[in-house]
């Protein structure tokens, strides 16, 4: 499963979740055997997860402020407890094997406060907390992913500003964390570009600077589609990755479901093993070679 979350805040809706459910959520999944992973881990088939364990890809769009604020106590910057890297971080206190891994599909510049969770005094965020806070996020085991400057809806625009879009968001993101590899983006509203192949791949000229900045990664989000396929299922497609929204009683429901129709993922314990041995072939034991 790929979830996908927007506002953690006081209210449920179509792109909110109310806090104490957005534990509650943390909760269902850790006691039906899921844990965290990045999608960088799927893509490299490091999922490293104990023997009977699922792994579980969250995703938060938009990079609001209900999802990672500071307070600033006398001069010292702390996590806001109520917003969602909050409660994320308090889960873990009393599960220590939930691992800081989530993928944040960030905004540099829409407005509301989507600009690296909070600017010019929204929510109390200052702008200059901005770059502190994508840093943080990497820094901590989380993951980065691209989702436009201001959530342009890419089936409207040129070619070239369709790239403009990716790229300065790309390029904002290297600003706060130099150097960052992205390996994902998600499409806003889930709308792909006329020429869908520049959600995965393109450049844009920088103005300013006269450089080119180029972008290429494997995996784009969609909105919606249910779970994705195991990596190790060759219909394994990242480049249109499937996602489940988070409204009402999805993860539920779609645990009871993969456990009913036997498609669950559920580690082998070991990492060696990628897969069962073609018939007549010796199993490939534990150790590494
Ligand atoms: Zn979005």
């Amino acid at each position: 499963m790929v979830l996908e979350y927007h506002l953690i805040t006081d209210h449920n809706s179509d792109y909110a979740r109310e806090r104490g459910q957005f534990r509650k959520d943390l909760e269902l999944l850790y006691s039906r055997g899921y844990r965290p992973v990045n999608m960088t881990d799927v893509l490299d088939k490091k999922l490293n997860l104990p023997r009977g364990l699922s792994p579980v890809v969250f995703v938060f769009d938009d990079a609001s402020p209900e999802q990672f604020r500071y307070i600033d106590n006398n001069g010292t910057l702390e996590i806001d407890p109520t917003s969602g890297i909050g409660i994320w971080l308090d889960f873990k206190k009393t599960h220590p094997d939930w691992n800081n891994k989530a993928v944040f599909c960030l905004l540099n510049g829409a407005n509301a406060g989507h600009n690296f969770f909070g600017d010019r005094g929204i929510q109390g965020q200052k702008s200059n907390w901005r770059f502190r806070k994508v840093k943080w996020l990497a820094d901590n085991g989380f993951e980065l992913c691209d989702h436009t400057v201001w959530h342009a809806q890419l089936n409207k625009f040129s070619d070239a500003i369709v790239q403009e879009q990716i790229a300065r968001n790309a390029l904002a993101i290297d600003s706060a964390v130099p150097g960052y590899k992205i390996r994902s983006m998600a499409l806003p509203q889930g709308l792909w570009p006329k020429n869908r192949a520049l959600a995965s791949k393109g450049s844009w000229m920088n103005p300013k600077t006269g450089k080119t900045v180029s972008y290429e990664w494997p995996v784009v989000f969609e909105v919606a589609g249910g779970p994705m396929r195991s990596p190790y299922d060759p219909a394994f497609n990242p480049g249109m990755t499937p996602r489940i929204q988070v409204i009402g009683n999805a993860i539920g429901a779609m645990i009871d479901k993969l456990e009913k129709s036997g498609n669950a993922y559920i580690s082998d314990g070991n990492p060696a093993v990628v897969a069962k041995p073609p018939a007549g072939t010796a199993a490939v034991s534990g150790a590494k070679k």
